[in-house]
């Protein structure tokens, strides 16, 4: 390949080839292998679907049916070296690339955990005709487009071959550097990290803390700001009616896990440090008032949603609720406050002693 670049070189139509190749075939196996069929965390029109079976094809990664069941398999038993299809326990490489290379998966083509996905016939179809698609849109699409381009081989060598391994390495890197490398904002329960650089290589599935601890959600990156092309191009396929049913976690449920996972880890740091009963006093208390000013706000907003839905805005929008919301907020901002402050004076009294996160 570096060969046919050097005397040859790779055009501006190839490139672009590789990258759209690259992006269709990617968010085909986040949006459709992943999201879509392994989690179930949102619908998609029969149209849709069809795509990702062609495209997530294209990536070389088996059909959903194998996918989906593996993946489940490591949602279900993260870090157990049997059970985890690529525990990260047994290793970064194994993690990475050894589980699919040595046929160390005894349970693979056990496809009990997917009845559900066994009856959508385009699933069938993929399945059946995987083999297929995979030299179509590998090697028929490439080389038919080169040679109307007028450069066989060099479209090939990029949107088929390169794309085809720089793909692969990306994906793997969920399943080892995402189990590695980063925060643990969300739950310490297993090895799974958030990683934003992570996120910008791998359409957005480096908040991979967040998604162990809240798999049904279509999202990734829950903010806004999270660089997140899938969730963005599930989001705006409703908009085309392409898709509905999106699943998410409330911001209650996401800023309630956050609180109590700082709660867990202050309260290790104060169990490693004596005479500090006064301390855990106060924390404990100030987290009891943080998490009731939370619940408080959570159920407000959801009442505020299910008037919505009853078409009762007036009354939703109706001072006295506006008036609550602006009170609970500024009471938050002052818990969330008083309780950083108190998170830090304890990190920096504990200094060496802290955990990693
Ligand atoms: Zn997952
Ligand atoms: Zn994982």
């Amino acid at each position: 390949m570096p060969v046919y670049g050097f005397y040859v070189g790779y055009d501006l139509f190839e490139w672009l080839l590789f990258f759209l190749f690259q992006w269709v075939s990617g968010l085909s196996v986040t949006g459709g292998y992943h999201r879509l069929w392994a989690h179930r965390s949102y619908e998609a029109h029969a149209a849709v679907r069809l795509c990702y079976a062609i495209w997530g094809a294209a990536s070389v990664q088996n059909s959903v049916f194998y996918w989906a069941s593996d993946h489940r398999r490591h949602h279900r038993y993260v870090d157990h070296n049997d059970l985890d299809p690529y525990s990260v326990q047994r290793g970064f490489w194994y993690a990475h690339i050894g589980w699919i290379l040595r046929d160390y998966n005894p349970n693979s083509g056990d496809f009990s955990n997917i009845k559900d996905l066994q009856r959508d016939p385009i699933l069938q179809w993929q399945h059946k005709h995987y083999l297929a698609l995979v030299l179509v849109t590998n090697l028929g699409l490439p080389l038919l487009i080169g040679y109307l381009h007028g450069k066989l081989w060099g479209t090939f060598l990029l949107a088929g071959l390169l794309r085809l391994v720089v793909n692969h390495h990306l994906t793997f890197l969920i399943n080892s550097l995402a189990h590695y490398w980063g925060r643990r904002p969300y739950s310490e329960a297993n090895s799974s990290r958030d990683n934003s650089l992570l996120a910008l290589f791998t359409f957005g599935e480096g908040y991979h803390n967040y998604h162990h601890h809240f798999q049904y959600d279509y999202r990734n990156g829950n903010e806004w700001w999270h660089f997140d092309p899938t969730k963005w191009l599930i989001k705006s396929m409703t908009w085309l009616r392409l898709t509905n049913k999106l699943q998410k976690a409330s911001r209650y449920q996401i800023e309630k896990a956050k609180i109590d996972r700082q709660f867990r880890r202050a309260l290790f740091v104060l169990e490693h440090q004596p005479h500090q009963e006064n301390v855990r006093h106060l924390l404990q208390h100030q987290y009891q008032r943080f998490i009731a000013t939370l619940t408080e706000w959570g159920k407000l907003k959801q009442d505020g949603y299910e008037d919505k839905r009853r078409a009762l805005r007036k009354t939703v929008q109706s001072l006295d609720w506006r008036l609550r919301r602006v009170e609970l907020h500024h009471r938050l901002k002052v818990h969330r406050k008083q309780w950083h402050m108190l998170l830090n004076e304890l990190i920096a009294h504990a200094g060496k002693s802290l955990p990693p996160a």
